[in-house]
């Protein structure tokens, strides 16, 4: 699942937690500082670059990119060992990332989260409060440059309503379920590292 920050995909996934048993939400890798009331291994995994370096030269991350100045990945086992267990994991990552979780797990389905508009995301964000102005500013370019490439995505799901993007959610992942599409683990190459 893709979509600019603040376009409310941890509401979103919270609720489809809440509906649908058997989902579980990847826990990243981070070398962002936490915001307040983020838990080390709730949100994220809080690292440092050295540790973020280590992941990368281990291999332990399925995917990773640079956003916004600091790194994000998502760690490989957790995620390939949930799919063998027949769950479905949804990995919230920027877009680079989600091309790498393409070409390695091409089974799986790639979703955005759009604004119901640009100035709609500004406020979102600026009323969110947990960013300076700046960064604002950097995270409205990048959401800018993220809504560019939606046409890569096999759904695009508006945030205008929260219900209705839950039930568009929750019905994806129950007929992905029905077609057995998540079913056959098969992780691809691991070149084009990023
Ligand atoms: P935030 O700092 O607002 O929590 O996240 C910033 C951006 O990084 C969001 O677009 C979020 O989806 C993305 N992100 C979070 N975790 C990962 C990850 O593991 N990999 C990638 N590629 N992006 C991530």
């Amino acid at each position: 699942m893709c979509g600019p920050s603040g376009v409310g995909k941890g509401t979103l996934v919270a609720a489809v937690r809440a509906r649908l048993p058997g989902v579980d939400l990847s826990v990243s890798a981070t070398t962002r500082a936490p915001r307040p009331g983020e838990q080390d291994g709730r949100e994220y995994f809080f690292v440092t670059d050295a540790q973020f370096d280590e992941l990368v030269a281990t291999d332990a991350l399925l995917e990773w990119a640079q956003y916004a100045g600091t790194r994000y990945g998502t760690p490989r086992q957790p995620v390939l060992d949930a799919v063998a267990r027949g769950r479905d994991v949804i990995l919230e990552i920027e877009v680079q990332g989600a091309r790498q979780v393409r070409q390695r797990l091409p089974q799986a389905t790639f979703v955005f989260i759009a604004p119901p508009s640009l100035d709609e995301l500004r406020a979102r964000l600026v009323g969110r409060g947990t960013e300076s102005p700046e960064r604002v500013a950097t995270r409205l370019a990048v959401a800018e440059s993220e809504l560019a490439c939606v046409g890569e995505f096999d759904v695009v799901i508006v945030n205008d309503e929260v219900d209705r993007a839950v039930d568009q959610l929750v019905e994806l992942i129950s007929r992905s379920r029905a077609a057995g599409s998540t079913s056959a683990p098969v992780e691809g190459t691991h070149e084009g590292e990023a």
